[in-house]
């Protein structure tokens, strides 16, 4: 049998976060994920009844070469959780084989050991209190991790802010770390005053460009 995916929307757009912000990149959104983050903002695409399209590799495979026809690198596969699609490896190895560079938004909440042969590189969160589930959080995950991956903490709390630090500092990952704001909970000014006053040198402060440049609340951009 052909492997299919939950395919929940696709569309070109700049990388909003991550190693290759403000690039170009197809995004692939995968339905369905196994967290439930309070604050998430693609909530629509998480509960299994999401509304999706059930496509084959060589659909995924198509839109992808029509996207690098119009001078697109990058694809980012998200969702969601795309590690929760059964045949995600085989999407990822053959988009990495036609040329793109792949990275795969992943919640923390999945072992990565599956994926590390694949060519693709990983954004990671790490989930803070603030979300309400950091205790499913697979904290195995950071040892897997290499220079060309990214750790993503999404705050949305000074407290969350405080515990980032903690977490690198027991799992001390060989990544750059990325601390995000949580759009409208948390002012970046304070984030910086924190990183100040704990001497966070080793984060970065990334906003989410897209937030920035359309509503806030606008899918598919
Ligand atoms: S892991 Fe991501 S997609 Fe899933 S609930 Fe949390 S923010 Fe939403």
């Amino acid at each position: 049998m052909s492997k299919t995916y939950k395919l929940a929307e696709q569309f070109i757009s700049i990388n909003g976060e991550g190693q290759c912000a403000g690039e170009l990149a197809l995004f692939l959104r995968f339905a369905g994920c196994n967290l439930r983050c309070v604050w998430c903002d693609t909530a629509w695409a998480c509960g299994k009844d999401a509304p999706h399209e059930t496509v084959t590799l060589q659909r995924l495979a198509e839109i992808a070469a029509d996207a690098q026809a119009k001078g697109v690198r990058n694809v980012t596969l998200t969702g969601g959780e795309p590690l929760l699609q059964e045949n995600i490896a085989a999407a990822a190895e053959h988009l990495c084989k036609s040329g793109m560079r792949v990275e795969i938004e992943t919640n923390g909440a999945v072992s990565l050991a599956p994926y590390l042969e694949t060519g693709a590189v990983f954004t990671m969160d790490y989930k803070l209190p603030s979300s309400g589930m950091e205790r499913h959080m697979r904290t195995e995950n950071f040892a897997l991790l290499r220079e060309r991956d990214t750790v993503k903490f999404v705050c949305g709390s000074r407290e969350d802010v405080f515990r980032a630090k903690e977490i690198a500092e027991q799992y001390r990952p060989q990544c750059p770390l990325y601390l995000s704001p949580v759009f409208g909970q948390i002012d970046p000014a304070e984030i910086v005053e924190i990183m100040k006053a704990q001497k966070m040198g080793g984060f970065r402060l990334q906003l989410q460009l897209h937030k920035f440049i359309w509503d806030p609340m606008a899918r598919g951009v």
